[in-house]
Order: C-alpha cells, then structure tokens, then sequence
C-alpha cells in the first residue's frame, strides 16, 4: 500500500527536482545573458579605443584616411592598436587571409587562434561591427570584428582578440555558490514541510490502525486528541463513535441475556408443573386446576414477551419514511380511551382529555401502538380514584402528546433508564408478572423512528410522560 506519507514524500521530491532544474536553469540563462552583456560593453569600449588611436597612428604617420590601403595594416600598426586596446589585434582581407597580427604581452594567445575566423567574419561585409564569445578549450575569446574601409571599398576586417577567462570562471563560482545556496534553501524548505506534513499525518494513522481494530470487532482505547483542527475533529468523532458502538454493543448483549433469562423463568414453572401433573398417583383436583391456570399464564406472559420481541426487530425496517402518511392522532387517542372504558371504570379512574392537534405525518400502526403502550401503562400504574390527564397540544410547531398519571413511583434515578429494555419498578399492590419491561422501549423507539423524543417528568408518585414528535 502507498501510504499518504509515502505519497507526499514522492510529491515533494518530485516539486523539489523540478523546482531546482527550473532554477538552474533561469539561472544558467541569467548568468549567460549578463557575460553577454559584460563583454559586450567592454568590446564597445575597446572599439572607442581602438578608432581614437587608429585616428592618432593615421596622424602620427601623415596616412590620409581616406587613401588608407591593405599594406598600411602591417605588424606595426597592429601591436599600436593592439598595445593600447589591451587586446591581440588581427587584420584579415576580405577573404580571410591574415595580412598582419599585434600581439601585446598582457595575456598570452595561442596564435593559432588567428587561423580560425570569427563566426561573424562575412556579416561585416555589410559595414556592421560584430561581437562573438567563443569558448576554444576552455579559454573563453571574445573578438570584435570592425570592418574597415577605404572610399567605400572595404579593404578587410581588423579582429580585436580578448580574453574573458578570469571573468567567465568567476561569474561561474558566482553562479555554482548560489546554486548550492539555493539548492540547500530548498532542500531545507521542503525537509520542513515533509517533516510538518507528517505531524499532521501521524494522528490519521494511528487513527486508520484504531479503525482496523474496530472493523476486527474490537473496541480499542481512546485516541489522545491534542489538536483542534479537521484531524482532531475527525479523532473526537472517531472516539466518540467507538464509545457508542461500545455501549450499544454491551447494550445489545445485556438485552440477549434478559431475553434468556425471562423466557428461562416461565419455561420452568411450565415444566414444573407439567412434570407434578404427569405423575402417576397424582389426582389432586385442587392442584391441577391451579396448575394449569398457571401454565395458561406463564403460556400468555411467554407470547407477550415473544409479541414484544418481534415487534422490536421489525420495527427498525418498518419506520421507514416512506410508510408514512397523514395520521389523526386525536381519533386514535380517543379510541384508545374509549376500547379501555370497563378497566377505567374499574379502577374510578377520571380521565381528562385536552385535545387540541388532529394530524400529524407518522406511521399509523407505530403511533396506534406508541399511544396504546403509554395510555395502558397510565392505567395500570394508576392508583385507583385518581386523574389521568392526556394532552395533545402544538408547542413550538412540533406535537407535544402527554400522560399524567398518580400512582406507582418512579425513582427519580430511573428517570432516563425506565426507557431501557427490561427496566421495572418492584413496588407492593403492582403485580410486575404481566410485566416484561419492554414497553417503554418499545415506544422510545418508534420515537426515535419518528425523529421525535420522550422524556419523562417526576413529581412523587406523579409521573408525566411526554412525546414530542415533528408535524410533518
Ligand atoms: P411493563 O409495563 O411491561 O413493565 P414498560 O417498559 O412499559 O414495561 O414499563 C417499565 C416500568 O415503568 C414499569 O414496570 C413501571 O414500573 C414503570 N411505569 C411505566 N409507566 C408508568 C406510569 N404511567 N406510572 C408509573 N410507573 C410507570
């Protein structure tokens, strides 16, 4: 696998190569354009110099300018110039035979570099002066080629020799020590960034391992989050994630081992019973009738909790968006409270109603069983002689249905736990054998499904649930 650091270390280097090739580069041209120019500027002065004392030889040697001939460019002539320019001095005919050479003992020629003329020799034909820098071995020549007539008949070229070595080596020292320069600021420039890179990387990785551990099925420590920017976010989310897979999955193993435990405890009465009953001498009539009442009952609290059960693995497929459609929840509340009119009468129950919302967008079935589950616990828990008071009501554009009751106390610690699977309160005059704890997460659940919340209000044997659900 390429990992990101790996990446970014080929990206870097690769930045790093081409940005230094570029630089050399520019450089290079930089570098030769202004030798160019240097030698160019000293060349112009020596033409200057060279024409004042050609003018000054002519004078001195009473040669009329304008009759000047090929013979009069001899040796003499030649070192004159030569001596003076600083320079080694050539004169070339036309066709580019040597007529004559000055040579001056401040740098020493290699005097076949007379034989080869200057790249520019035939371009002065044109009456131009020409510059050429020529490199012969590592001695870099440049040469001047002036054209030079005589009543507009060119007699030949003189060629001004000089030699840029000192000048070229220390322009290219120059050029090297700024190319190390820069080639280290570079480098050091882009070390930082991998180094800075890394940093942010290092947190991703440890990150990318923890995430193989939890795909593995395990739940590993938290990541020690210093920083506050996307990564830490990202770290933050990631640990706040294991913790609920954490809870959910110790959740899920706790509502596995309940569900063992309260189809264990009826399955062994039943057995119980059903073994003394199939006894040989056994003929007690009493016994028998109370027996099998109580295999009826443990029969019933079995399919309850089975109906409960699945009821819960369905539901989580079945609140789906799209089953969702205009529901009356005042018709059903009412229902509700009409079909449970023998129970409340029973237990002089007043029941007050304030209805003041009709539809909502839900799932009839879940929100008939959500209202079912809370009116049937009001009822049950209640004291006998008391009021339940039931509300729909708008608050804060969202449906606010609750169910007061007075009856059996919630401790106030249980306040958000009563919504657990299997949660019960044990508590004399409530029989807590019909009971299988399931009911309130049941509705939280469809709650949930419905993007609503329930939330439970306390006050002694007080208790008001209350369920906000979304109008639409
Ligand atoms: P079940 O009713 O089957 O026990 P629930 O989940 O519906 O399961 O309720 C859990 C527990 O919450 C009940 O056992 C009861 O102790 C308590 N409870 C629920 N509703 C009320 C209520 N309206 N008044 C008092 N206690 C209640």
């Amino acid at each position: 696998m390429v990992t990101i650091r790996k990446k970014y270390g080929i990206l870097l280097v690769s930045i790093f190569v081409l940005s230094v090739i570029s630089l050399n580069l520019i450089m290079d041209k930089f570098f030769d354009k202004s030798f160019k120019e240097l030698v160019a500027q000293d060349m112009k002065e020596i033409y200057n110099i060279s024409f004042k004392n050609l003018d000054d030889y002519f004078a001195l040697n009473s040669i009329e300018k304008d009759n000047i001939k090929k013979e009069d460019f001899d040796s003499k002539i030649m070192k004159f110039i030569a001596d003076r320019a600083n320079t080694q001095g050539v004169f070339y005919d036309i066709e580019g035979e040597v007529i004559s050479t000055g040579l001056t003992n401040s740098s020493v020629v290699d005097l076949n570099i007379f034989k080869d003329l200057p790249p520019s020799f035939y371009e002065t034909k044109n009456n131009k002066t020409m510059v050429d820098i020529e490199n012969k071995n590592g001695t870099i020549l440049g040469k001047l080629s002036i054209p030079i007539y005589s009543s507009n008949n060119q007699l030949g070229v003189l060629v001004l020799i000089k030699d840029y070595t000192s000048d070229y080596l220390r322009d290219l020292n120059i050029k090297k020590l700024l190319n190390i320069i820069v080639t280290t600021l570079f480098a050091l420039i882009f070390l930082s960034i991998y180094v800075f890179s890394s940093r942010i990387t290092k947190p991703i990785i440890v990150l990318k391992n923890k995430l193989l551990e939890v795909s593995k099925g395990s739940y590993p420590e938290k990541i020690n989050n210093t920083s506050k920017d996307e990564v830490g976010i990202l770290v933050d989310s990631f640990n706040e994630m294991t913790e609920k897979l954490k809870t959910k999955d110790q959740q899920e193993k706790n509502f596995y081992r309940n569900i063992t435990h309260e189809l264990k405890t009826p399955l062994t009465n039943i057995s119980g019973y059903a073994q003394i009953l199939n006894e040989d001498d056994f003929n007690d009539v009493d016994f028998k009738r109370n027996a099998l009442n109580r295999i009826i009952a443990e029969s019933d609290r079995m399919h309850e909790l089975v109906m409960s059960l699945l009821n819960i693995s369905k539901q989580s497929s079945d609140l789906e968006e799209y089953s969702f459609e205009k529901v009356n929840i005042k018709n059903i509340a009412q229902e509700l409270i009409e079909i449970k009119n023998p129970i409340i009468k029973n237990k002089n129950l007043n029941i007050i109603t304030k209805f003041e919302m009709e539809e909502i967008i839900g799932n009839k079935q879940y929100l008939k069983m959500l209202f079912n589950n809370l009116i049937d616990n009001g009822i049950k828990y209640s004291y006998e002689n008391t009021t339940i008071e039931i509300q729909i009501e708008e608050v804060d554009k969202n449906c606010e249905f609750s169910i007061m009751t007075t009856g059996k106390t919630i401790p106030i610690e249980l306040k958000e736990k009563i919504f657990e699977p299997f949660v019960r309160v044990e508590e004399k005059g409530f029989s807590s054998k019909e009971s299988s704890g399931l009911g309130l997460y049941i509705c939280k659940n469809i709650v949930i499904g419905h993007k609503g919340e329930i939330t439970l209000d306390l006050n002694k044997d007080k208790s008001k649930f209350i369920v906000k659900l979304p109008k639409d």
